[in-house]
């Protein structure tokens, strides 16, 4: 892990100190159903949803029995409303066939529609997992950054893997995701008010400014 990347690290950690899942859950399969929620729809959106959802249905046996037009009835105002509610019927079957919810991020990713950023959220935010999840702003910030040079999430993961110990993944994971969300934005990154201008590709590409922070 070089010196710039632990700066880096440490800039994030310094604003966003309080980072962490902000998906309103009470078990690791709730945390599962609620991340299949959250693809394209905001957290606030989801709590609001499962805060209902889960009064009615909690276990996967409970959203196995319940009927799917009931189950859309609920997660209709999620966007996706369809394939959400198939997919968290097949992952509830997946789960009872299986006798019980996996806890490793292999078994997760064996559940029918988890794929690898699924599986890694709940890994780490619900067993404790080192994981890195790649949404839309850990990839955004992890490029402009600098941190990798990745054309896919896949290659983003593995590229962040490889830029920080281990024991550092799962909160990276959620200080990207909290720069992103609060200062990094997709079409107007705040960088007024981002203190890691000095060490990021993206401003010092697009602002002139030069640093050798960029290259340490
Ligand atoms: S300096 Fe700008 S582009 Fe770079 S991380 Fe900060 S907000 Fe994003």
């Amino acid at each position: 892990m070089t010196d710039r990347n632990l700066k880096i690290y440490d800039l994030l950690d310094a604003q966003h100190s309080h980072a962490e899942c902000e998906l309103d859950y009470g078990t690791p399969f709730e945390l599962l159903v609620a991340v299949v929620l959250s693809a394209q729809c905001t957290d606030k959106r989801v709590n609001m949803v499962t805060d209902k959802l889960f009064k009615v249905a909690s276990t996967p046996e409970a959203f196995d029995a319940m009927p799917i037009e009931e189950l859309e009835s609920y997660i209709f105002s999620c966007g996706f409303y369809h394939n959400k509610a198939k997919a968290i019927k097949q992952l509830s079957r997946s789960i009872i066939e299986r006798g019980g919810m996996p806890e490793t991020r292999e078994g997760l990713m064996e559940l029918s529609g988890v794929g690898r950023k699924t599986a890694n959220v709940v890994y780490s935010v619900a067993y404790g997992g080192n994981a890195i999840a790649v949404d839309t702003h850990v990839f955004r910030v992890a490029n402009r950054l600098g941190l990798v040079d990745a054309k896919t999430p896949e290659l983003t993961e593995t590229g962040l893997m490889q830029a920080f110990d281990e024991d550092k993944w799962s909160h990276l994971h959620h200080l990207l995701i909290f720069h992103g969300r609060y200062v990094c934005h997709s079409q107007r990154p705040d960088c007024g008010a981002c203190t890691l201008r000095e060490y990021c590709k993206y401003f010092l590409s697009t602002s002139g400014v030069s640093n050798d922070n960029e290259t340490l």
